[in-house]
């Protein structure tokens, strides 16, 4: 059964085919997903992020990055450990947090396939340009969840949809490793799920709170 992969209702109406690619819309959260059948494979993904060249010292890069991490960092403190859920192979944002005086581990299925930090709680999480690659968004979140510490921060950077009519032609749907849109009703959503409340301090940033 087809169901929405970011909260798993049923409600979903075939958006858009593009040759054989499948994009699904979720009704009640508002997602846009590419079909399941249509996902790169592990190998192809992890080539396509190794041609990604975010490196710390470009000044572009680290003042994208501070839009997520400054909103974050004012919800915390120096003793919280935080953890970098799928850092890539150049964890730029973690050593930004890290030159601010924070503890942040490292997480990338990928590149830093550490399981053992799986196992602990921290006080905060932030995904940067992360969430649009899950394959299995819900099944994710609920990992994050369960790494999230009581009265943590979870910061997500990612694109927001843009109009329908502008979907097809969007540069962000174009890259083959992003698989999932998300809007700021998704978002709501997907922290109502899981009793987080949600903030969205700037454009493409959303900020959930655990209690
Ligand atoms: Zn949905």
């Amino acid at each position: 059964m087809n169901i929405c992969t970011v909260c798993k209702s049923s409600n979903i109406d075939l958006f858009l085919k593009l040759g054989k690619l499948l994009y699904w819309g979720c009704n009640v959260c508002g997602s846009k997903y590419l079909d399941p059948k249509n996902y790169v494979s592990n190998s192809d993904a992890k080539k396509h992020y190794l041609k990604h060249n975010n490196s710390i010292t470009d000044l572009n890069y680290k003042n994208f990055l501070l839009k997520l991490i400054e909103p974050v960092k004012d919800k915390i403190s120096t003793v919280d450990i935080g953890l970098d859920y799928g850092c890539g192979f150049a964890p730029a944002l973690a050593s930004i947090f890290k030159s601010y005086g924070f503890k942040v581990e490292l997480y990338d299925p990928f590149f830093f396939p550490n399981k053992d930090v799986l196992l602990k709680k921290y006080k905060f999480i932030t995904c940067s340009e992360v969430v649009e690659h899950f394959f299995n968004p819900s099944d994710e979140f609920d990992k994050i969840n369960n790494l999230l510490d009581n009265n943590s921060w979870f910061g997500v950077m990612t694109t927001f949809l843009p109009k329908d009519e502008l979907f097809e032609n969007w540069y962000y749907r174009r890259d083959p490793t992003h698989v999932v849109f998300y809007k700021k009703k998704t978002f709501q959503h997907i922290g109502y799920q899981r009793n987080w409340q949600v903030f969205f301090p700037s454009e493409n940033i959303v900020l959930f709170y655990k209690k």
